[in-house]
């Protein structure tokens, strides 16, 4: 990955964020346990164009703050009975996978991940999936290793949390951090999801860049889009968010004055295409989606 530093920042603050911490970031595999919480398109071009990648040090703030989350738990723990920051290894239809498990209790056989997040995480949930996949990964890799995992947990930290707010909102976590105890599948079960993933990516591997399929719209994270109902002369819509031309006619007839409006067709927003995927550069859905916003 190259770090940028666009806006020119003296070097001391470069350095801060474009310091390579991870100790995986050179790790020998084909896939990582993260990398099967993504797709296959995003995986295909995260691994075609690993040197490549750019990002900027703007972008990399939040990222130095997980960082210094693992460091200090990882100095913290050392010498308290666990094992932190493991890398294990195994070998799945030809692909090396690998994985790292940010504290490892080999008296309990428990996996702990670090998570630093915002409250919203707790607010609205919906990464427990994630989750899921990359904790049980973990855990088929350690078992592996002749390490028995019975417990998986991850530890969501809240860098946004504000004490004032967990007093009178019941929805806001009470906590700066969350224990979230993670389900646990059988070695069948995490094995097959590995082999259906390596498949997917093996099917669109040898394609190029421009004939990579996209991402599923609920991994695009797509927000909004869909019939508008509008009026002439104004931009903003009577009624938005309708799922079909049919039901947005209906609605305009039923309840507008048909010569004053019209129907429009809007594109729904890839929020992680758009903010939150480092090879949006080289995806064809990305590139036409931007061409179609640019018109
Ligand atoms: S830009 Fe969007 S569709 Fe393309 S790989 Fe990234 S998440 Fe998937």
């Amino acid at each position: 990955m190259k770090i940028t530093n666009k806006m020119e920042f003296p070097d001391y603050i470069y350095n801060l964020f474009a310091h390579e911490w991870y100790s995986g970031h050179d790790a020998p595999h084909d896939y990582s346990a993260t990398q099967f919480c993504g797709t296959p398109t995003q995986t295909v071009l995260q691994n075609r164009h690993k040197d490549e990648i750019e990002c900027d040090i703007i972008d990399l703030a939040s990222k130095v703050l997980g960082v210094g989350i693992h460091y200090v738990a990882e100095i913290a723990n050392k010498d308290a009975g666990y094992v932190v920051e493991a890398r294990k290894y195994m070998k799945v239809d030809g692909k090396v996978i690998s994985g790292q498990a940010d504290l490892y209790c080999p008296k309990t056989g428990k996996i702990v991940d670090w998570k630093n997040t915002k409250a919203t995480s707790y607010i609205y949930g919906g990464r427990e999936p994630k989750y899921r996949i990359q904790l049980n990964i973990n855990k088929l890799l350690f078992e592996a290793n002749g390490l028995p995992v019975n417990e998986l947990e991850i530890v969501e930290i809240y860098s946004d949390w504000a004490k004032a707010k967990a007093a009178f909102d019941k929805k806001y976590p009470p906590n700066p951090f969350h224990v979230i105890r993670i389900g646990q599948n059988s070695q069948e079960e995490t094995l097959a999801y590995i082999r259906h993933f390596i498949a997917d990516c093996r099917a669109i591997e040898d394609l190029p860049d421009d004939e990579l399929p996209p991402c599923s719209p609920e991994d695009r994270w797509e927000r909004g889009g869909g019939w508008a109902v509008m009026q002439y002369g104004k931009t903003r819509a009577i009624r938005a968010g309708l799922d079909s031309e049919a039901e947005a006619e209906m609605y305009r007839n039923k309840y507008t004055k048909v010569q004053d409006t019209y129907i429009e067709h809007r594109q729904s927003t890839p929020v992680k295409c758009i903010d939150w995927c480092d090879v949006n550069k080289w995806c064809p859905f990305y590139k036409e989606y931007m061409k179609k916003e640019e018109q």
